[in-house]
C-alpha cells in the first residue's frame, strides 16, 4: 500500500492543494493526516473541507484542540493564540464538530500514528536522539509517524544501539524494513526546517520505504491571505523563510 503521510496543514490552502495534487499524480492509495489542519493560516474551512474529502485518516493536533476549546490557549505562543481565536471566529459549525470528533493518535497498517509523539500525542516535540530513544521504547508498533515539530526527519534504532536521527531533505529515501523507526513528514502549511516548500512523505508499506518529498506552492498567495485576514504579519513572513 502506498500512502501519503502529511501533517501540520495549518489553514494553508495553497500548500495543501499543491500537496494533494502531487499525491494524486503519484496515484497513492490513501492520504493520512497527522493533525493541525487549522491554526496560523487564513483558510481553515477550506482545509478541513479538503481533508474530509481526501484523507482517510485524520488526527487531532494541539491547534485543532485549541480551536475546539479542548485545550487551553495558555501554553500557546502569542501568535498561535491569536490565530486560534481568529480561527474560532470564522470556522463553520460543521467543521468544528468534525474537529471535535478527532483523536490525536491512531494506528494503521502496523504503523503507530501520533500528532506529536508516542509518549505524548498532543505536545511533545521529538527533535533529539535522547527523546527519540524514549519514544521508540514507548511505542507499541515498530514504526511510528509523527508531526508537530514541522521538521522533516527520521530517528531509528537497531536492537541494542541508541537512537540516531537526521533531518530529511526532498528526495531522500529510508529503508524501513528493519529496526525501529520514528518518522516525520514535515509540515504542509508552515515548514520550519529552512525549506519553505510544502512537505509530505510517500510511505510504501509493501516495500517498506519512506520517501520525503517537497512541493512548490504559491507562498505569496498564502502570505497575502494571512495579511488580508488581519492575522499577525510574522505568520505571513515566516512562510517565505521556511521557519
Ligand atoms: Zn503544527
Amino acid at each position: 500500500m502506498r500512502t501519503a503521510l502529511l501533517s501540520d496543514v495549518h489553514g494553508n490552502r495553497h500548500a495543501f492543494e499543491a500537496v494533494l495534487a502531487e499525491t494524486a499524480e503519484q496515484g497513492v492509495d490513501a492520504v493520512w493526516c497527522l493533525g493541525d489542519l487549522v491554526g496560523y493560516g487564513a483558510d481553515p474551512n477550506a482545509c478541513v473541507a479538503l481533508a474530509r474529502e481526501r484523507c482517510s485518516i485524520i488526527l487531532a493536533g494541539n491547534h485543532d484542540l485549541a480551536v475546539t476549546g479542548d485545550l487551553s490557549l495558555e501554553e500557546f505562543s502569542r501568535g498561535a493564540a491569536l490565530a486560534a481565536h481568529w480561527t474560532q471566529s470564522v470556522i463553520e459549525d460543521e467543521h468544528l464538530e468534525f474537529l471535535r470528533s478527532l483523536a490525536p493518535e491512531g494506528e494503521a497498517e502496523g504503523i503507530g500514528l501520533y500528532h506529536a509523539s508516542p509518549r505524548d500525542p498532543i505536545w511533545e516535540y521529538v527533535l533529539s536522539s535522547m527523546l527519540a530513544d524514549l519514544c521508540l521504547t514507548a511505542q507499541p508498533e515498530r514504526i511510528s509517524a509523527v508531526g508537530h515539530s514541522h521538521v522533516a526527519l527520521s530517528f531509528s534504532r537497531d536492537q541494542e544501539a541508541e537512537a540516531s536521527g537526521t533531518p530529511r531533505e526532498a528526495g531522500e529515501i529510508a529503508d524501513l524494513a528493519g529496526g525501529e523507526w520514528l518518522i516525520n513528514p514535515g509540515s504542509v502549511g508552515q515548514p520550519r526546517d529552512g525549506d519553505p516548500r510544502a512537505a509530505w512523505l510517500l510511505l510504501d508499506t509493501g516495500a517498506w520505504t519512506a520517501e520525503w518529498r517537497r512541493v512548490e506552492y504559491d507562498i505569496e498567495g498564502a502570505a497575502a491571505a494571512i495579511r488580508a485576514a488581519g492575522l499577525p504579519g510574522s505568520l505571513a513572513d515566516r512562510l517565505g523563510y521556511g521557519q
